[in-house]
Parts: C-alpha cells; structure tokens; sequence
C-alpha cells in the first residue's frame, strides 16, 4: 500500500484550523479537481478523490478527533476499500450533502454527475442503521508501547444470509400491508366531545414497515438478523494508552432493509507495568544505587522499552536525582516522536552491616568533613535562624 498523505496537507490547511476554513479549502479543490472540469483526468480525479476523503474525515467532529489521535490507523476499514466508495455518503453525517448540493448549483447544470447516485439516504424505505458495538481490548504495557494485532472473536448481528435481511422465506413471501397500504401510517379517526380527531399513526399491523411477512424465513425467524461469530483482526497502533479509544467504521451490528452497519469501538486496558510508570509519552522509572555508586560515581545500567542503556551517574549524585534518557520513551500515537525516559536514583541505605562494616563506616563517617555535607549543614543553619 502506498503512503497516505496526511488530510491536513491534503486540503492545505493548518492542524488548528476552523470548519470554516477546511470547508473552504475544500470547496477550492473540489471545484478545481471536480471530473466534469477535468474530463479523463486521471490525476485530477485521484486529487478529488483525495481531498473528498479528506474532507469527510476532518468536516466530522469526531471524526476529525480520531485522526488526530490515531492518524490514518484510526482511519482504518473507514472507507470500504479505498477512495473509491462514493456509495457510503448516503444517510448523510452532516455537511457533505450540504457542501455538495452548493457546489452542484454552482456549476450551473453541467450535468452529468452519473457517478454520485448514492446521496442522501436512497430511495429504500426504513432503512436503519446497525449499532454500534464496544469491546474491551486488554494490552501489556509493551504491547502498547509498541503497538500490536489483536486477534478477537466478537458477536455481532448481521443481515440472514437465508433471506438476505428481508426475514421472508421467499421474494413473494413479502406483501404490501393491506391496513396502510404500504405507507406504514394510518389515519385514525376519533369521535369526541369536541367532535372529530384526526390523527395519523404507525401502522400496527406492519409496524410503519409498509410490508408484511406471509411466511417468515426458518433461519432468522422473520427478524432478517442473525447473531455471527467472527474473528477480527485489529491492528493497535503503538503508543496508546488507557483512554485510548479506536473507531473501527461499519463493523458493529448489521442495520435493517439495507441500512449501514454501525461502528465498534475497541476500548483499551494496559496492564500496569512493576517498573515502568508512564505517564503521556513519558516514561518514569526507579533505580536503586549503592551509597559508594551515589558518592564515587559509576555507570549503571538501566533497563528502558528500547533495551539496556548505560547511564553515568556523577560522583557525588543525591538520592531521588532524575536523569533524563532522551527518546526512550513511548512512541507518540499520532506519529509526533517519542516521550522520554526519567530515571530516579535511589539511594539504598545498607540495613545488615556486620560489625567490621559498622566500624568501618564509624571511621569513614568520622573522617569526613563538614564539606562532605553542605545539606545537613544549610539545614542546621536554617533551623537555628528559625527559632
Ligand atoms: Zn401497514
Ligand atoms: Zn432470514
């Protein structure tokens, strides 16, 4: 698969830029790229192929919040199988239609837009779309820091393939409600005090689907559902975290009469990690160092995400000192580089000396002078001006 530019440079626009502006930018291209100006054009169709699954993403709100945390991984499975799909715009998310009925107008009938037919909801009657769905996805710290492929098994519901959704056992099974005739609504008509009520209301008989079912369909009961088990494979980009939320357009539940599937959301859990903290892309870790490695100076080795590192630890270093170890964190989840590692030095104090140990620390602690100690001797000084 070839690189995908990023949607902000596709429509040249900044990362903070209004909905007014992108809706702008995008109106500028679609006009210049539009196929009726450009007639067997292939790049100029490619270009308005590119910024119309640009806009789609950034003129939805949520959309546009999902790209900018997951970049195009978020994006993933969203536009059934390429730029290609012009199809899935019908039921209309806001905007496109909007933007679309403008620019139609604007070129002043040109005529001539076969491709497009899918606008606006179609023509199918009640049609709903699927629910969405949400799963939990448990992820070892590593497997968030680097990313990784989930494999799931996960129930949805999907159209009957025994009937195809319509939940007939066959074609001439389906007949038009006789109470509405096929309208779906009924007027009732009501006698008052106050003389006649009339008032229109959903067919009881059919439910408002304008159609009735002779003979249901054995497999999915007349419901033109079924429950399936599939097995999915997820790809988690590295760098989430456990507020980390994935869309995965059109594989939640099946809709009804044709309608689109809806969303699964996989939600993260990270396991906590015993030694590294993390916090964003930063990562926070402890390491014990001996009182003669603290004072001397010595070169330990600290483990990070990236493998063993070494670490110069000056003489003369004080317990809870932080290092930084550049780049050592997590990968940003957008693609922006990669938090840091902070190493905090703990000094470990011994707590079974011999008796030659305690002797010989009572010699060394005599020997040393009050210059070994400037925070014992500041704080004394403090302490005396305080009271
Ligand atoms: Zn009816
Ligand atoms: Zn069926």
């Amino acid at each position: 698969m070839s690189e995908k530019r990023d949607y902000y440079e596709v429509l040249g626009v900044d990362k903070g830029a209004s909905a007014d502006e992108i809706k702008k930018a995008y109106r500028k291209l679609a006009m210049k790229y539009h196929p009726d100006r450009n007639p067997g054009d292939k790049a100029a169709e490619e270009k308005f192929k590119e910024a119309n699954e640009a806009y789609e993403v950034l003129s939805d709100d949520q959309k546009r919040k999902t790209y900018d945390q997951f970049g195009h991984a978020g994006m993933e499975g969203g536009f059934g199988g390429g730029a290609g799909g012009f199809n899935g715009f019908g039921g209309g998310s806001g905007g496109f239609e909007d933007i679309f009925s403008d620019i139609f107008s604007s070129f002043g009938g040109s005529g001539g837009f076969g491709g497009f037919g899918g606008f606006g909801g179609g023509s199918r009657q009640r049609a709903s779309r699927g629910s969405d769905m949400k799963i939990n996805i448990n992820l070892t710290f590593k497997e968030s820091v680097f990313g990784t492929t989930k494999k799931i098994k996960i129930k949805h519901k999907e159209a009957c393939p025994t009937c195809g959704g319509s939940g007939a056992k066959s074609g001439s099974d389906v007949k038009t409600c006789d109470k509405c005739g096929g309208s779906g609504q009924v007027t009732m008509r009501q006698q008052t005090a106050f003389g006649t009520i009339q008032q229109t209301v959903v067919c009881d008989k059919c439910h408002g689907e304008g159609k009735i079912v002779a003979n249901p369909c054995p497999t999915c009961g007349g419901s033109g559902i079924v429950d399936k088990e599939r097995t999915l494979e997820i790809k988690i980009p590295a760098g989430v975290d456990d507020s980390s939320v994935l869309p995965l357009k059109g594989q939640g539940n099946a809709g009804r009469n044709g309608g689109a599937k809806g969303d699964l959301y996989v939600y993260m859990s990270i396991k906590q990690d015993p030694l590294f903290k993390r916090d964003g892309d930063d990562i926070y870790f402890d390491i014990p160092i001996t009182f003669a490695q603290a004072a001397l100076g010595a070169e330990i080795i600290v483990p990070t995400v990236d493998g063993k590192v070494k670490l110069k630890v000056p003489e003369g270093t004080q317990t809870g000192k932080v290092f930084r170890l550049k780049n050592k964190g997590v990968p940003n989840v957008n693609g922006y580089g990669k938090g840091d590692q902070y190493v905090t030095v703990k000094v470990e104090t011994p707590q079974k000396l011999n008796k030659k140990e305690k002797d010989l620390l009572r010699q060394f602690d005599n020997m040393t002078g009050k210059e070994n100690h400037q925070n014992g001797q500041n704080f004394w000084s403090k302490v005396k001006g305080a009271f």
